[in-house]
């Protein structure tokens, strides 16, 4: 017997031969199992994830094995670690050279707050500089809590109407951080 564990379907309307659903959660379903994550990974915890890659913990099994260091490339940028005052311009543009739709995880006390640096040189937390979808906390979290915050980012992916990033909402957020719409 296969251990392959298939995704659901999404709801719909189905007879022989025939399936209809809506657009946006065919491919929610498929973004959300394609994930290729951008690791900005600048101390510590960037260690945590890489025995999350590990075949312990294997984030393959997400579908999402294939790490990219091209920003133009991926569409989950993933900060673990403390990031210096002097390193937020340098996310930001990471961030900026990704394509829509792009989403952020925040790994770890120091990428969501500064964590125990709270000195003038650390920025107290990434969101100072780029918009973050989920804050996973620790110092440093678990692998196991790294794959919580990727599944909570997958649920995000999952459930996104496609049209969510030309929204006026979505605009806003953006102008808030002086990014170009
Ligand atoms: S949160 Fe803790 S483990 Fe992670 S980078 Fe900061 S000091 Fe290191």
């Amino acid at each position: 017997m296969s251990n392959i564990k298939i995704d659901k379907a999404p709801a719909g309307f189905e007879a022989p031969g025939f399936f209809a659903t809506q657009l946006d959660a065919v491919v929610g379903l498929a973004r959300k199992n394609s994930i290729w994550p951008l690791p900005f990974a600048t101390s510590c915890c960037g260690i945590e994830f890489m025995a999350t890659m590990a075949s312990n913990y294997d984030l393959a099994r997400f579908g999402a094995e294939r790490l990219g260091f091209s920003p133009r490339q991926c569409d989950l940028l993933m900060v673990m670690g403390t990031i210096s005052k002097k390193m937020g311009p340098v996310l930001r543009q990471v961030y900026e050279q990704m394509a829509e739709p792009r989403w952020v995880i925040a790994v770890g006390a120091c990428a969501s707050s500064g964590g125990i640096f709270d000195t003038y040189s650390v920025m107290q937390g990434i969101d100072e500089v780029i918009p973050v979808d989920v804050y996973v906390p620790g110092c440093p979290p678990r692998p196991e809590a790294i794959l919580d915050g990727f599944m909570k980012i997958q649920e995000l992916v999952g459930s996104e109407s496609v049209r969510r990033r030309d929204s006026e909402e979505y605009k806003e957020m953006l102008k808030r951080y002086n990014m170009a719409v």
